[in-house]
């Protein structure tokens, strides 16, 4: 039988990592639902739609339809890219101009709703899993496995640090410090869809686990349900 997982959680407390590892070995189908709300947000800084740091909703309400998101598993590189129009947009979407507007737009309702109906769509056969802020609670509050997964922010911050420098993306550690309290504040005080723990989601506190030992921690929950 197949399952589906939730993993929910603050940003940058590594859920895709998991989630990425956890789809390799039961050869489940990984979805990034950041990914999505980071292409529209791309999507909204090409065309001009957030002039000055701020999103002009009306506009983007005439675009929503416009904007086509995929998610394609590279074989030859081993990993997801992220396709906005045709177009891969997979190193683009990590930069900070979008992290920094990613939030903003996702606090807009008809941008979550048209995202919701994709998602759910991708989770029809199961056998996915999926990372985000509101799987467990809206997308999938059927999912037989729901983990909300935090770290300590020293720990956060690091981590997003180390990945974009070693992605080329030059940074100070300030600037991501502020950067993830800020989405922080917004994903979880938002009227709709905040990020929060599911009731019956299980925590996963990463802090001190190595990548081999939280692989085993989310595989053994997960073989609990199959
Ligand atoms: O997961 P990631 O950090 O890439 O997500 C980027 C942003 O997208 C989050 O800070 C949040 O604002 C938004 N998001 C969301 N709901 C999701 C996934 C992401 O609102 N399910």
């Amino acid at each position: 039988m197949s399952i589906i997982i939730a993993i929910d959680g603050y940003s940058s407390c590594g859920k895709s990592t998991v989630a990425k590892e956890v789809a390799k070995k039961l050869g489940y189908i990984y979805i990034d639902s950041g990914a999505m709300y980071r292409a529209v947000t791309l999507y909204c800084l090409r065309n001009g739609l957030a002039p000055g740091g701020v999103v002009n909703e009306e506009e983007l309400r005439l675009h929503i339809d416009k904007i086509h998101i995929r998610l394609v598993f590279n074989p030859a590189l081993q990993k997801h890219e992220t396709f906005l129009n045709g177009e891969n947009i997979e190193e683009e979407i990590r930069r900070p101009e979008v992290a920094n507007l990613v939030s903003p737009v996702s606090i807009i309702g008809f941008v979550r709703d048209a995202l919701v109906k994709q998602q759910r769509e991708m989770g029809q056969n199961k056998g996915i899993i999926m990372d985000g802020r509101d799987i467990g609670t809206v997308v999938f509050p059927e999912a037989e496995l729901k983990i909300f997964m935090t770290a300590s922010p020293e720990v956060r911050a690091k981590r997003r640090y180390d990945e974009l420098m070693a992605k080329g993306v030059h940074v100070e550690i300030e600037d991501i410090i502020h950067n993830i309290q800020d989405r922080d504040r917004i994903d979880s005080t938002r009227e709709i869809s905040p990020l929060r723990q599911a009731d019956d989601a299980i925590v996963l506190d990463n802090s001190n686990l190595t990548r081999e030992e939280q692989l085993d921690w989310v595989l053994e929950k997960a073989e609990e349900r199959l």
